[in-house]
């Protein structure tokens, strides 16, 4: 099936809109009639809204998932494309991630991931281009270069942040944890400048960017020190446990595994295709409008709509003051992800830096097709904005400027990639906040509304904005739910 979703180049079809997955659900629905009464609505079927759907149903509870794309996965879906599978969103996994790991051993899936980066052989080095200035060096030297920059980085206690987020799951356990929050990655960066040596800074900065998707001053710094500790506090825990290891079959082969237990329970029903537009508590109960009119009602209902496109879906009652000031507030992460497939057979090894000049930032040779030739995964961000599907023609030049030291020039065979900037079901990437959103909102985020719960990779306390955090989220809500109606009915008896 083609989800309406993510965008192909080649030479041969040009730019089209639209690519294969297997996370497309035929029939899109399997909603009996509009009359039906449910424990709960779930809205959104991303992770989290799998989990908590699955989990409910698992229990015993009679669930309706609403989801307003053609597919599941929300921000983490591949596209088989010639045998091969190309990751839209989401896409590594370790098993540093515990609710990822969880469920993937629940699916014995624990094997069916392989190695994203691999330095072994063809192209076997590190490139790093600084606007007009080139270096190209081993990875052992890149892993120094990084090392002893986000050492200087990260050391804000004299232990690389272990005493100031020392338990990453309440990460403002310590005051100057908070205080943290209020510094931006450019405040920090500003601080240890004459501590850095061009090549160090550039690499720090492009790291960190990769990380947030945005610019340096819209980076909180308190949350890539969040991140970092949940690495273990150091780079080589970052690598390991940020971009390792990927499902040999892409993530839709693992969120499909969700859906499929749910729907064998018999006691999900579902829609696809079917955005929300308005949730409004009738205190017994909670009723949904659809986009298109429909009305469902539910006892509680779970909301797992991102941050950026919460403000889209109206509340009767209003969300609180609080709740409303984070939404308005948002995170900043524009992540532009763009997969290149090389006729060039030997880049398998070759990771490449082109920042702050060019729009595309940091790439990793990240597999081979089945054709033989090596597939290039390039990030870039709110520093330098780009719509890949406008100009299809500047995001060609801008991969091909991640080579400028390597002698061949990239033959592009194929583009792949989903803008989630434009896509209105997220508005952004992964979830990554300015300086001052967590502090100031963290728990406005997680608040209950009433009937409605809130749930999403978002406002997870652990791994924040990455799968695992979705499925953290999910657990949870479908556990209150779920203890919540068996409550109820004891007491109706
Ligand atoms: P979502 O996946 O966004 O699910 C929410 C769902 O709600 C969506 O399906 C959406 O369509 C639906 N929805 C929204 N509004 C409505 C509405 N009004 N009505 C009905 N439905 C609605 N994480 C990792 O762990 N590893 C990675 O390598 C990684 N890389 C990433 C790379 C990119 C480019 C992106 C975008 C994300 C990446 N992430 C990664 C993050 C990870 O994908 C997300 O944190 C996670 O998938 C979010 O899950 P979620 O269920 O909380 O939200």
């Amino acid at each position: 099936m083609t989800s309406r979703d993510g965008f192909t180049w080649t030479h041969a079809s040009g730019l089209t809109a639209g690519v294969p997955s297997i996370g497309v659900i035929d029939p899109p629905t399997n909603v009996p009639n509009s009359d039906a009464s449910y424990d709960v609505i779930v809205v959104g079927a991303g992770y989290c809204g799998l989990t908590a759907a699955r989990n409910a149903a698992a229990e015993g509870l009679k669930v309706l998932l609403l989801e307003g794309r053609d597919r599941i996965g929300g921000r983490s879906w591949s596209s088989n494309i010639g045998g091969y599978p190309f990751e839209m969103g989401g896409t590594w996994v370790h098993w540093g991630q515990s609710n990822t790991w969880r469920e993937m051993t629940r699916y014995q899936m624990m094997n069916e991931v392989e190695r994203s980066f691999d330095f072994s052989h063809g192209v076997n080095h590190y490139e790093l281009n600084i606007t007009k200035q080139g270096y190209t060096m081993s990875h052992e030297k890149e892993d120094e270069l990084l090392i002893s920059a986000l050492n200087k980085f990260t050391n804000i206690d004299g232990v690389y942040g272990r005493d100031t987020i020392p338990l990453p799951y309440d990460t403002f356990h310590t005051a100057a944890a908070k205080d943290l929050d209020n510094l931006s990655a450019q405040d920090r960066i500003n601080s240890i400048a004459p501590s850095l040596s061009p090549q160090e800074r550039a690499a720090l900065e492009s790291f960190v960017l990769l990380c947030s998707g945005a610019t340096l001053i819209t980076t909180s710094f308190h949350e890539f020190m969040h991140w970092w500790a949940m690495c273990g506090y150091t780079y080589a825990g970052c690598i390991d446990m940020l971009i390792s290891w990927k499902f040999k079959n892409g993530q839709s082969s693992f969120a499909i595994r969700f859906f499929q237990e749910a729907l064998a329970t018999k006691r999900l029903a579902y829609a696809f295709n079917t955005p929300v537009n308005h949730i409004r508590d009738i205190g017994a109960a909670v009723e949904i409008t659809t986009r298109a009119g429909t009305r469902y009602t539910a006892a509680r209902l779970i909301c797992t709509v991102p941050l950026n496109v919460l403000g889209d879906v109206t509340f009767d009652p209003h969300l609180s003051a609080s709740k409303r000031a984070a939404i308005a507030t948002g995170h900043v992460n524009q992540c532009v992800k763009v997969h290149a497939e090389l006729a060039n057979r030997d880049l398998r090894s070759w990771t490449g830096v082109a920042y702050p000049h060019n729009e595309l930032m940091y790439a990793i040779g990240d597999g081979t097709t089945p054709a033989g030739n090596t597939h290039v995964v390039c990030f870039g961000g709110g520093n330098k904005p780009i719509d890949p599907e406008v100009d299809i023609d500047a995001t060609k030049r801008a991969v091909s400027n991640m080579f400028a030291q390597q002698d061949e020039t990239p033959q592009i065979e194929r583009l792949v990639f989903h803008n989630w900037s434009n896509d209105e079901f997220a508005k952004g990437a992964w979830f990554f906040p300015a300086p001052g959103l967590l502090a100031n909102h963290l728990e406005d985020m997680r608040e209950r509304h009433g009937n409605v719960l809130f749930a999403s990779s978002d406002w997870a306390l652990g791994w924040r904005s990455f799968i695992d955090g979705a499925i953290e989220e999910g657990t949870r809500v479908a556990y209150e739910v779920g203890k919540e109606l068996v409550e109820l009915r004891n007491v109706k008896g």
